[in-house]
């Protein structure tokens, strides 16, 4: 009989890992430090807007094949909601322009030679400086590759760079950019369709997650918080549960897919990320315009995404540090004036709440990119897993479900 594979962190990497191996007819135990599956990517009944609402609003793109993958196979691919084109609505605050990106199929990007699906203001030629991010070194910035300006760059680049590293975008590490440039842009409209888990995060990536593990036997232990792992030089011989030891047979194994800070707390001496960035987020319970498409960007504003759900409009702000000490009704206030001026709905105030996650993604410089560890350990029956793990990805559902696939087949593989 094949050892018990011991995941340590229910978020989506764990979660992951767990569906793989129980595939495989591994037999999984699940250890949770709180009491809810899901990590940073969870939905909770918030009593100031008296509904159940995510804890930020989380996009994904037809192109993140893993996370597409994974939804099928815990039978909720059709969970996920977006347009049925690859098109992306924007309106500039400032000047009060309006525009819809409308992507083609196929590598060969034919909008951008097409004024009305092009970004306005761009010519085709802009688009060409673009290839350098496919390319781009590590530990070079977006900054030294790409020249931060421009129609192209404010209205394109800029928020696609803000939104999927989650930091300021001359700033970010071009290898990352490039990856996300790569398997969006240059794949073409069948990668670039947005969605979303109009029923919540929660019902869409977790709870059938939960439904699927338990029937093939998983146990999920809430609030078991792994506190210290004990190594032999070979491998890790037994888990600390704070008040429980739970020791390893020969053939146990363990995936350990917490967040970076807590990785490096059980392993001493773990080279991870040690800086972050924070994501903003601000849910108005009110009914959305008809017209109002499910996503719609947002320029020279503080908003940066506006999303339209059932009986609520939520919005997002990434790298959002600079909001963190904002009062909190100062910022709904502020958000909720550029909402209404977006929306044309009443500017007093729906009731609202403000989540701010501090430590959203680490942050996505060359610097913190080069401390990202592998998926292998020293320990041979010890993976690593999470968004923060050398993905090749930004910190995004679709690196922590790659990251989590990654640990199951080296822990599946016969050794
Ligand atoms: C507000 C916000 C908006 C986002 N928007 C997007 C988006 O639009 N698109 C996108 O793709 N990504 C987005 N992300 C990123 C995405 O949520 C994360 O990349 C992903 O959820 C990370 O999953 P994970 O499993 O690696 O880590 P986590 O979700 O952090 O899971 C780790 C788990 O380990 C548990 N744990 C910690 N220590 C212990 C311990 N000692 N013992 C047991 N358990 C432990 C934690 O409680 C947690 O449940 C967003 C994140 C945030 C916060």
């Amino acid at each position: 009989m094949s050892g018990t594979v011991h995941i340590i962190g229910a978020g989506l990497a764990g979660l992951s890992a767990a569906v793989r191996l129980t595939s495989l007819g591994k037999p999984v135990v699940i250890h949770e430090a709180t009491a809810f599956a899901g990590g940073r990517c969870r939905s909770y009944h918030d009593a100031s807007v008296g509904m159940t609402i995510d804890n930020g609003n989380h996009l994904l793109l037809s192109g993140n094949h893993a996370a597409l993958d994974y939804l099928r196979d815990i039978g909720a691919a059709d969970r996920l909601i977006g347009p049925r084109q690859p098109e992306f609505s924007f309106v500039d605050l400032l000047s009060g322009e309006r525009w819809t990106l409308r992507f083609n199929d196929g590598p060969v990007p034919f909008w951008i030679f097409d004024p009305r699906r092009r970004v306005p203001g761009t010519s085709p030629f802009d688009y060409l400086p673009l290839a350098r991010l496919l390319w781009a070194p590590a530990g070079k910035t977006v900054g030294e590759v790409i020249t931060c300006k421009g129609a192209l760059y404010e209205r394109l680049v800029e928020p696609l760079i803000v939104a999927a590293l989650n930091i300021d975008a001359p700033l970010g590490a071009a290898r990352l950019a490039g990856a996300i440039v790569r398997e969006t842009l240059a794949v073409g409209g069948r990668a670039c369709r947005p969605l979303i888990a109009r029923e919540g995060l929660g019902p869409t990536l977790i709870e059938p997650a939960l439904a699927l593990l338990r029937q093939r036997g998983t146990t999920v232990r809430f609030e078991h918080q792994l506190r210290a792992v004990q190594f032999s030089a070979e491998r890790a011989e037994a888990l600390e549960f704070g008040g429980e030891t739970v020791a390893l047979n020969a053939d146990d194994a363990v995936v350990l897919a917490v967040p970076p800070y807590a990785a490096a707390s059980l392993i001493h001496g773990l080279e991870a990320p040690t800086e972050f960035r924070a994501i903003v987020n601000g849910h108005f319970r009110i009914e959305p315009p008809a017209e109002l498409p499910p996503i719609l960007g947002v320029l020279n504003a503080t908003v940066q995404w506006i999303f339209s759900f059932p009986g609520r409009v939520s919005v997002t702000i990434s790298a959002g540090d600079r909001l963190i000490d904002t009062p909190r009704e100062e910022l709904a206030r502020r958000i909720w004036d550029e909402v209404a001026r977006v929306t044309g709905l009443s500017r007093t105030l729906p009731p609202w709440q403000i989540v701010r996650e501090r430590r959203a993604t680490f942050a996505a410089t060359p610097a913190q990119d080069a401390k990202r560890p592998g998926t292998v350990t020293q320990w041979r029956n010890l993976a690593l897993a999470g968004d923060w793990t050398d993905t090749g990805l930004p910190a995004t559902i679709e690196g922590a479900i790659r990251s989590g696939n990654r640990a199951a087949d080296f822990i599946a593989k016969p050794s």
